[in-house]
């Protein structure tokens, strides 16, 4: 089998707010093959500059689109290829969204892989861990903190017992952020954990002051609290509060997954398959963190291909216990531009089992959001 050319996609709704949402757009990757067998994937990033990385032309030897290094190959090198695109691309692709244009033909390599075999991804990376996984609803934070106690309600109405809120009013002031917290739980009763994602707010000695006060209202974990590149900050953090410290979902390969694991000394480990450098990159970090006892989450927060991919992830290593599940209640582009809408059932989310990713585009959405 060879591939015979790569898509970058780019779909976006009428209208986008201002705000922390990245599933107001897409960019989605389509990989072909002589078998006629189509892999899909996901990149989030910026998408026009995904879309230059992938359908660039070729420039130098370090500096080359990625559907020019790829065609021709054979999909299932996906480790060849993985090295391939990373040397001919050096230049711009070695962290950032050079990387992130990487994951997507990675992860629909694994696509092609698992279709052409008749066998979910997570069989081919030997998982199995999992018939089940625990989602939590991850939401942005109510306008106000009375707002996020009553959406603290609805989501444990529909019966998730994890819930995540995440950025913006965080970060104003002490008090606002202490209410925040104290409303979602109040909302959310003492049963279920809280997952506060700060959103790169604070300094360190700030974000240890906010994790003091938080654990009177019990958090399981404080994500991103300080800018991703305050590595000594987040050291500071982690050895002085018992709250877990999660990050990750800035950085892109396992270089910089170390230096967050190993300098900054986080306790939850945030991978996003679709910016690590796909299936191929990710389980590599998830091996670097089982060494150093740490425990591997997704992050995502776009479509339902990202979700099945991190379903299909979660499954194949030892240190998963949780998804990251997209829990915003306004209909946008994820819920029309596949055919399958993956949903919690009591509170559970089953792991795919059909071929490849087991997601597949609705073309005729995909048509209606396209620009470009
Ligand atoms: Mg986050």
């Amino acid at each position: 089998m060879k591939i015979t050319d790569v898509e970058a996609i780019y779909l976006r709704l009428p209208q986008v707010k201002e705000q922390c949402d990245s599933g107001q757009d897409a960019l989605i990757v389509k990989v072909h093959t002589d078998a006629g067998i189509t892999g899909i994937g996901e990149v989030d990033s910026n998408p026009m500059a995904v879309k230059g990385a992938i359908e660039g032309p070729f420039s130098h030897t370090t500096a080359s689109g990625l559907r020019h290094l790829v065609i021709g190959e054979d999909p299932f090198e996906t480790e060849k290829i993985w090295h391939k695109m990373y040397r001919g691309n050096i230049y711009g692709g070695r962290r950032g969204a050079g990387l992130h244009a990487m994951s997507g033909i990675d992860i629909a390599l694994w696509d092609i892989k698992g279709k052409a075999l008749g066998l979910p991804i997570w069989k081919l990376l030997g998982g199995g861990f999992h018939q089940q996984i625990r989602p939590y609803a991850s939401s942005l934070w109510g306008p106000t903190p009375d707002a996020t106690r009553e959406l603290a309600k609805r989501y444990v109405d529909k019966g998730f017992t994890a819930v995540k809120f995440g950025w913006d009013p965080m970060g104003q002031d002490e008090k606002t952020d202490i209410a925040l917290v104290r409303e979602a739980r109040k909302g959310l009763g003492d049963g279920p954990d809280l997952l506060v994602d700060a959103g790169l707010v604070w300094d360190a000695k700030t974000a240890i002051q906010r994790a003091r006060a938080f654990q009177e209202h019990n958090i399981f974990w404080l994500e991103e609290p300080l800018l991703p590149d305050d590595y000594d900050g987040y050291r500071k953090l982690s050895e002085a509060v018992d709250v877990r410290i999660a990050a990750g979902e800035e950085e892109s390969n396992r270089l910089s997954f170390i230096e967050l694991m190993d300098r900054g000394r986080i306790d939850i480990v945030q991978v996003d398959l679709t910016r690590v450098g796909g299936f191929t990159e990710a389980m590599k970090i998830a091996s670097l963190a089982v060494d150093r006892g740490l425990p591997v989450v997704n992050h995502g927060f776009t479509t339902y291909i990202n979700v099945a991919a991190a379903l299909h992830f979660l499954n194949s290593i030892p240190n998963s216990f949780i998804l990251e599940f997209v829990a915003e209640e306004e209909t946008t582009l994820r819920d029309e531009i596949t055919k399958q809408r993956i949903v919690a059932k009591d509170g559970m989310l089953d792991i795919p089992q059909e071929p490849g990713l087991g997601i597949e585009l609705n073309e005729e959405a995909v048509a209606k959001y396209r620009v470009g």
